[in-house]
């Protein structure tokens, strides 16, 4: 504790989290103003705007939870579910997995859904067939690398009374998303992989059917702190005249978040998507040339972040440490299902540029000669 605090500079090249922008970190570091202060619901107005502009949708019922994109999963299921009922989860890599385990610790029936990465698609079938209140998707599966098609599921999930959730923490700002055009009624995603802010805060929305469904249950959710009876309060949301102390936001997380969502406003969402599908062109195209294969079909690619099939003969370990400790540039390995199957990189909003594509294949490409391969 004697020493001064040490947190070197690194190229953020994984899937998340990313680089800050100086206008970003500026904001953070701004003088600390009350939790409770007209002026900090002025910014978690601004917050809740940007919010809606980045997920396209008119809820009223948006907010930012205190705390990073696992908090937004965890209150999108232990509000809008009950025990005993049924939840089906789309599993296309690790985040269906945490989703189906944060279920079963609800007290849910759970029913999984999987699907091999190559394939891509889930059949839908199992929506009627099971009836579930709940069905979960990951739209940007960033252990997989993989951005599955969401149009169309939507009008199935109402068609079975069931509520449609969709995880964007890897793929908001990156491929398009439209919450109130694709039917999706909850929507949730991250502040630190496009939006490039500090880790610590998690936008979240909910539409009517949501709403009707999570404010007239017989029992209530099991986080007291997630409990959306109170964060809809605490948000402004709630039509109450008063907001009344619940827990202190993370004041400076939400001027580093408002601000990221200025930025994405002014740039604008066409904008970021068309980036992000041109660099990942771009470094798709290096890494070919390369002679690396991608893991994932290109049609079903996720933009954000690229998965490698660990080059044959190779330690991915040793490849990483090698491209850390030479480049000061993180790229990380697989994750749940894909670990010990890829190497991932992500370049994601800030980072989103054809430099940093060829800092990072220039990386790689050192590494792979550098690096012992091992004989077959
Ligand atoms: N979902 C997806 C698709 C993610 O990529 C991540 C973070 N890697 C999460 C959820 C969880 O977010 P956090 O680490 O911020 O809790």
């Amino acid at each position: 504790m004697l020493r001064p605090l040490e947190a070197p500079l690194r190229h953020l090249f994984g899937p998340g989290p990313s680089n800050v922008t100086p206008r970003i970190l500026a904001a953070g570091s701004r003088p600390i103003i009350g939790h409770m202060h007209p002026e900090m619901y002025e910014i978690m107005n601004d917050i809740k705007k940007g919010i809606q502009y980045a997920f396209q949708t008119e809820n009223n019922m948006t907010i930012a939870m205190s705390g990073s994109g696992h908090a937004a999963m965890e209150c999108a299921v232990f509000n809008t579910v009950e025990p005993g009922e049924s939840v089906l989860v789309a599993i296309n890599g690790i985040w269906g997995e945490r989703v189906a385990e944060i279920a079963e610790r609800s007290g849910t029936s759970l029913l999984g859904l999987q699907t091999p990465y190559k394939k891509g698609r889930f059949s839908l079938i199992a929506i009627e067939k099971h009836k579930p209140v709940l069905f979960f998707l990951t739209h940007g599966e960033s252990s997989a690398g993989l951005c599955h098609p969401v149009d169309g599921i939507g009008d199935i999930c109402r068609k079975h009374n069931c509520l449609f959730l969709v995880d964007t923490v890897a793929s908001l700002g990156a491929a398009p998303i439209f919450m109130d055009k694709q039917n999706i009624d909850i929507l949730y995603s991250g502040s630190q992989k496009a939006l490039n802010a500090p880790p610590g805060t998690a936008p979240i929305s909910f539409n009517e059917r949501a709403c009707h469904k999570m404010f007239n249950r017989k029992t209530k959710p099991i986080s007291y702190l997630f409990d959306m009876t109170h964060l809809s309060n605490y948000w402004g949301c709630d039509g109450k005249p008063a907001r009344i102390y619940h827990h202190t936001g993370p004041v400076s997380g939400f001027f580093a978040l408002r601000e990221s969502l200025a930025i994405l406003a002014e740039k604008g969402l066409e904008e970021s998507w068309k980036k992000h599908k041109e660099v990942a062109a771009y470094l798709y195209r290096g890494l070919e040339d390369l002679g690396v294969k991608l893991f994932i079909p290109d049609r079903v690619r996720l933009p954000s972040v690229t998965t490698i099939a660990i080059p044959e003969g190779y330690q991915w370990r040793e490849l990483l440490s090698y491209i850390m400790k030479h480049h000061q540039m993180e790229m990380t390995g697989g994750l749940g299902p894909s670990m010990d199957m890829v190497i991932r990189i992500g370049l994601m909003g800030y980072n989103c540029e054809k430099r940093n594509a060829d800092m990072a294949l220039n990386a790689f490409a050192d590494a792979l000669k550098n690096c012992k391969k091992t004989k077959a």
